[in-house]
């Protein structure tokens, strides 16, 4: 049964054909066809979504993205889903799609780091990898999965790690799901928790969601400037402390209303609960009334954007006691 791939733009996409330097121009069918042996694994029909670098990419794009995917999910006729994006925000559309998702048709995340006119481009492998994993039974139901240089993470625990070498995605501390050796994907571990299978209010997405991430002696304005936003997002550091000099202003943001969501600012680990006790330290977070978050910053931002549009912010995150 085919594969869908659906082409969202990207340096997988881009050529400089138009003079200048690379930006997204190839169709879905063009990454297909650069692939030698696809059509010898799967039967693939493609879409083109959009053809935009992955930071122009919006959250109601996010969310039609997941819509797709889910009528794939429905449609009998198609085994699995390619979805081939710019990697620089790549980790959030997929985190997005993994929110509103919980069917089982795999659906794979991919795209490049150096694009088809650069020596030795890895689109068409990464390409051929995710074809092979959308395929595998052992991906089905694992909700967005993002295959790249040959491994296979789950969407929530992924992130994009350099900024530059084609091996940039990697999942800190519990590593990847799978590798794929030839033609065959090697499952290692089954991922851990679903996220909830969020149903958002596609109208109710709001995009004014700070994230903001705490630094030594660092001023409050960024924190005061959330005075009107529908939650801060806030990367503390280590196991959850802030400077005292904020603690103020995200006072005066906790009684005006606005939700803060508490993640931690180091790419391995969560935030302590009960460990330190003093100005700033977790302690300040629970008497704020902090909602405690597992994921890293922006994935945490993406998720109380869902949330919030699901009416759903005290499912999505504990506010420990
Ligand atoms: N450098 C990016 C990429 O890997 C550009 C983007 O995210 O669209 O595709």
């Amino acid at each position: 049964m085919p594969i869908a791939v659906i082409s969202t733009g990207g340096t997988i996409a881009s050529t400089d054909d138009s003079g200048g330097d690379a930006s997204p121009e190839l169709t879905g069918s063009d990454l297909v066809d650069a692939v030698p042996g696809l059509g010898d694994i799967a039967e693939i029909v493609t879409e083109d979504f959009s053809n935009v670098p992955s930071p122009h990419f919006t959250v109601k794009q996010m969310f039609d993205l997941a819509e797709r995917v889910r009528a794939y999910d429905e449609d009998p006729s198609i085994d699995g889903v390619v979805i081939t994006q710019g990697t620089d925000i790549l980790e959030e559309s997929a985190y997005f799609v993994d929110c509103c998702y919980g069917g089982e048709t795999p659906v794979v995340f991919t795209g490049a780091m150096r694009n088809p006119t650069l020596a030795s481009p890895d689109g068409p492998g990464n390409m051929l990898a995710s074809v092979r994993t959308a395929k595998s039974d052992g991906a089905r139901g694992l909700g967005a999965l993002v295959v790249f240089n040959d491994r296979v993470a789950a969407a929530r625990d992924v992130t994009k790690m350099n900024s530059m070498n084609p091996d940039t995605f990697r999942s800190p501390e519990f590593g990847p799901l799978a590798s794929v050796d030839e033609d065959r994907v090697r499952w290692q571990r089954r991922p851990g928790e679903r996220t909830p299978d969020y149903a958002p209010d596609p109208a109710a997405l709001d995009n004014e969601v700070h994230a903001l991430t705490a630094t030594a002696d660092m001023s409050d304005h960024g924190i005061r400037a959330a005075a009107d936003a529908p939650a801060l997002c806030l990367a503390a550091t280590g196991a959850g402390h802030i400077p005292p000099g904020i603690i103020p202003a995200l006072e005066d943001l906790r009684e005006a209303g606005v939700p803060i969501i508490a993640t931690t600012r180091c790419p391995e680990g969560r935030l302590a609960r009960r460990t330190y006790d003093f100005p700033g330290s977790e302690a300040t977070l629970r008497r704020l009334d902090c909602h405690f978050s597992d994921r890293n910053l922006q994935k945490t931002r993406i998720e109380t954007i869902v949330a919030l549009a699901a009416d759903s912010l005290d499912e999505a995150f504990i506010r420990p006691d």
